[in-house]
């Protein structure tokens, strides 16, 4: 879920370099606490005639958004899946900065929310109210588009550039990033994961690396990159960084050989020297 989160937001970025960098100030991932209760902002865009709110959403499949029962449905092939109106969850978020902004002073400034629909090949639908859901839910394509369309709604100046600056630092300076630290929060040491390649067939922790591919001992796939998946799972969980030996413990190798022709082939940069040397896991998570 985390890497669908990141994608979705790199996907942003193209649609979000349309707009002039002098008029608009873009902060992503913002953790702030309105006094109450903390809540997250996946992009805020800050210019001196109002705030946008954007909620990216990277879900695939027929997303059917269903006001009366204040859900959004998933549709595919197989299942329909339930998930929070994002309607809502961008109406708090928008309410939470109103009480922030109030607390740190800046001016009676309008907020304006968008859900952005980052995956290209979702279908949107609406049980009803569908001309004021699709004001609300675009496209990320459609993006500058519909900042144009905002920029005219309003045109008083409600914040000095000096105003906008500082509303920046400040948002900067109370955003506090979320623990990613996923072992500490659930209490498991490195120890409690299970180890092992996972075998894209059957999903079991079964492969053995036999000539330079993968082999499944249960169901007799093989593979010759299911090692990936497991270096990226213990980039996301454990460390960026990886020993040789702890790659073939992780892994579960027999051979250090082994070990280290399947790192040579990765063409990891590495820091230290030959015992101790250590490679960076920089994955690009986005991909699958
Ligand atoms: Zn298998």
């Amino acid at each position: 879920m985390y890497q669908a989160g990141i994608s979705g937001e790199k996907s942003l970025n193209f649609p979000l370099s349309f707009l002039d960098d002098k008029r608009f100030s873009i902060y992503h991932d913002l953790r702030l606490f309105d006094g109450v209760h903390y809540f997250q902002i996946d992009t805020l865009v800050v210019s001196q005639h109002y705030l946008l709110i954007l909620e990216v959403k990277n879900i695939s499949g027929t997303l059917m958004f269903d006001p009366s029962f204040n859900q959004l449905i998933r549709i595919s092939d197989t299942k329909e899946e339930a998930f929070p109106n994002p309607l809502t969850q961008v109406e708090r978020q928008c309410s939470q900065l109103r009480a922030l902004l109030q607390k740190i002073n800046i001016p009676d400034v309008p907020i304006e929310t968008l859900i952005v629909v980052a995956n290209r090949r979702a279908v949107l639908k609406a049980t009803e109210e569908v001309q004021f859901i699709s004001s609300k839910v675009i496209r990320s394509e459609y993006l500058p588009t519909k900042v144009k369309l905002l920029d005219k709604r309003y045109s008083d100046e409600r914040l000095t550039v000096k105003e906008v600056r500082k509303l920046g630092r400040t948002l900067v300076k109370l955003h506090e990033p979320l623990d990613r630290d996923v072992l500490k929060r659930f209490s498991i040491t490195r120890e409690d994961l299970l180890i092992g390649v996972a075998c894209p067939s059957c999903a079991r922790l079964a492969m053995l690396r036999l000539h330079g591919r993968w082999y499944c001992e249960i169901c007799g796939t093989y593979s010759r990159d299911a090692h990936l998946r497991a270096l990226r799972d213990y980039a996301l969980l454990v460390s960026k960084e990886i020993t040789n030996q702890e790659v073939r413990r992780f892994l579960r190798m027999d051979s250090g050989d082994a070990t280290t022709r399947l790192l040579r082939s990765l063409n990891l940069e590495s820091t230290g020297s030959t015992k101790g040397r250590r490679y960076k896991l920089d994955f690009d998570v986005s991909r699958n």
